[in-house]
């Protein structure tokens, strides 16, 4: 007989996990040292928004009834806020869900998923997982090739992943280049513009940085993701949220899991979004962030990929899995990002001012 990991389907057979961030208090128990600082998961340095916590609390003593499995008050809220109808929303268990979602739906064996070199380590392995097969088109000076990607598409293309801006690069497609490409992308392909740093780039970039939503209405075959992870501070909670044609929002419902977004993510995420201020403050800072870094860096004398989010990927010039290391040691944690092909990278959050300056003095220190 077989053994029974033998029987885990082809797919998985293949897989190999993602690869999170390392969390501080692992670090803690394999090095036993404290104060540790971590530039890995490009969190919000700031936290949530207190008025997120507030409703969090308010919230608590209802936790022995199920969440509202529609998620009714957050999307009316979303949909007022981005001006668009509620059925066109699908709530996700962070946004990664939603992409789980589109490729259950709409690929499976013998299909094809085209997406960029250097992109977010889930397509792949979400398509593995699937059993449809992973077409990466080379990356142009980092960032997506969006010609090449057009002419990577094929009779059997049926999903397609643009990451703006794109992580762990940072690099993003500007507003024309992208109009134009989607016209081009043929109706019977779904767009998934990826676009869990919105907030950032459209701060630091707001003349070039599109809002792929404004294309809906003339692209059914679109479909826009955001999270609450990110800018927002909520990555603890996982909630996000697919914008899309309803009838593709419909299909997306089906394979939904009942109750996915849990009751405190949907009143934490739905009353962050009335914080206008803390969302200012942490676009704010992390563009103050960016370029104390960029200096540092420049002034160590490396290179980094000019980025629209809120973490910065550096060219240190040799293995970065080394200094990864040996920045362990000194507590800060970073990403490297070798399983992206970019093995002499590491990627780095941007963090506090005192956080960033940490890292910069850990990495010349280490370089030395
Ligand atoms: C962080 C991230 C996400 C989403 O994360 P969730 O926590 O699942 O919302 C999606 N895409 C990219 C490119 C990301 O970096």
């Amino acid at each position: 007989m077989k053994p029974f990991t033998e029987l885990a389907v082809p797919g998985i057979r293949k897989l190999h996990p993602y690869q999170p961030g390392k969390p501080i208090d692992e670090l803690e128990r394999e090095l036993g040292i404290s104060n540790i600082i971590k530039l890995a998961s490009n969190e919000n340095p700031l936290g949530p928004s207190k008025k997120a916590l507030a409703a969090i609390e308010k919230e608590l003593p209802e936790l022995a009834l199920y969440p509202d499995g529609s998620g009714h008050k957050l999307k009316q809220r979303l949909a007022q806020k981005l001006s668009l109808s509620p059925a066109q929303i699908t709530l996700g268990n962070g946004s990664s869900e939603i992409l789980e979602l589109v490729l259950r739906v709409f690929a499976q064996a013998g299909d094809e998923v085209v997406f960029s070199a250097h992109a977010f380590a889930l397509y792949p392995l979400l398509t593995q997982a699937i059993g449809a097969t992973p077409v990466e088109v080379p990356a142009i000076d980092w960032g997506h090739d969006l010609d090449a990607m057009l002419a990577a598409i094929t009779d059997k293309t049926r999903v397609l992943f643009v990451t703006n801006p794109n992580n762990p690069t940072g690099t993003w497609v500007a507003r024309d280049a992208l109009k134009t490409f989607i016209e081009r992308v043929p109706e019977d392909v779904i767009i998934v513009m990826d676009e869990a740093y919105y907030e950032y780039a459209s701060y630091l970039y707001p003349d070039d940085y599109p809002d792929a939503m404004q294309w809906l209405t003339a692209h059914p075959n679109l479909l826009v993701t955001r999270t609450f992870s990110k800018v927002y501070g909520l990555a603890g909670l996982r909630v996000g949220y697919g914008v899309c044609h309803p009838q593709m929002a419909e299909l997306l419902n089906r394979l939904r899991p009942p109750f996915n977004v849990n009751s405190l993510a949907l009143s934490a995420a739905r009353h962050s979004l009335d914080d206008e201020e803390h969302l200012q403050a942490s676009v704010e800072m992390n563009r103050a962030g960016m370029q104390q870094l960029e200096a540092g860096i420049t002034q160590m004398g490396l290179d980094y990929i000019p980025s629209a989010g809120n973490f910065i990927a550096v060219d240190v010039g040799r293995e970065g899995q080394g200094l990864f290391d040996a920045l362990l040691r000194e507590g800060v944690i970073v990403r490297p990002v070798a399983n992206y092909a970019m093995p002499n990278f590491l990627r780095v959050t941007v963090g506090k001012p005192e956080e960033n300056q940490r890292f910069l003095s850990s990495l010349q220190k280490v370089l030395s």
